[in-house]
């Protein structure tokens, strides 16, 4: 899709000399919840850290917004305005809950901006307006989750890429989760998921690729997915 807010095409990236993606094409529309779903070890955090300039690409493209990030530092592409809220959430152990969520917007320089988004995230998640000056590392595994996202949320990004939404959280979590992902999307934020539960990712997610040994193995509507016999027996356990 030429007109998607991210493009990429003939994507190739690994560790050293050990290859790991292969040829992903994959497209995100402005303003659309899209998953990356697949087994362990498939590739998908790989993927995102391809994207934030993490890991070495050895061919293909990456487009966003219109500028080509294919070389891009991870800071550059954080500037470009992707924002990667990555699987464990990597707080920072002794640093406050607003501390961390301040360090989100690093790049930025404009306080009176920076004041509005951390009340919004206050908003969205008001126990981390209780725990503000608490260190963030003591916290549950949930309200962990929602200050990584928030620490996203601060660089003020176009597209949100979130690592493991679910990982070693409860369901009823999961839910209140999706709730705030939900009310972001609608106040204008693009967000690609990553995700191990596939029901739950189906659920959040308009479109969904799925990757299987570093190649997007199939790609479609979530709603067309969950019907496919392949993917319910592969993916949803039915
Ligand atoms: P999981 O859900 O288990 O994290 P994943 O789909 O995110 O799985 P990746 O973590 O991207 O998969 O791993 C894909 C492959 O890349 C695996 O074979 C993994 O061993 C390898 N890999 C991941 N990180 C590194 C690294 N830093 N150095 C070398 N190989 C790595």
């Amino acid at each position: 899709m030429a007109d998607a807010l991210l493009n990429i095409e003939g994507l190739a990236a690994g560790y050293g000399d050990v290859q790991v993606l292969w040829d992903i094409g994959l497209d995100v529309s402005a303003e659309e919840i899209v998953c990356i779903v697949g087994s362990n070890g498939a590739g998908k955090t790989t993927l995102l850290h391809t994207i934030s300039g993490l890991v070495r690409k050895f061919g293909g493209r990456i487009e966003f917004a219109g500028r080509d990030l294919t070389k891009a530092t991870a800071n550059e592409v954080l500037a470009a305005g992707i924002a990667h809220v990555p699987e464990g959430r990597r707080l920072f152990k002794g640093l406050t809950v607003e501390d961390n969520l301040l360090l989100g917007a690093y790049l930025r320089n404009d306080r009176a901006g920076i004041r509005q988004d951390l009340e919004y995230v206050y908003n969205l998640f008001p126990i981390l307006s209780e725990r503000r000056r608490q260190d963030a590392v003591t916290m549950s595994g949930g309200e962990q989750q929602m200050c990584a996202i928030g620490r996203g949320i601060m660089s003020r990004p176009t597209l949100l890429m979130i690592d493991e939404l679910s990982l070693g959280l409860a369901p009823a979590l999961v839910e209140r989760l999706g709730d705030a992902l939900r009310k972001i999307n609608e106040d204008g934020l693009t967000i690609l998921l990553v995700e191990q539960d596939v029901m739950a990712a189906f659920e959040l997610a308009s479109r969904a690729f799925v990757i299987e040994t570093g190649r997007v193995a199939t790609a479609g509507q979530t709603s067309v997915l969950a019907d496919d016999p392949r993917i319910r027996q592969a993916y949803l356990g039915i």
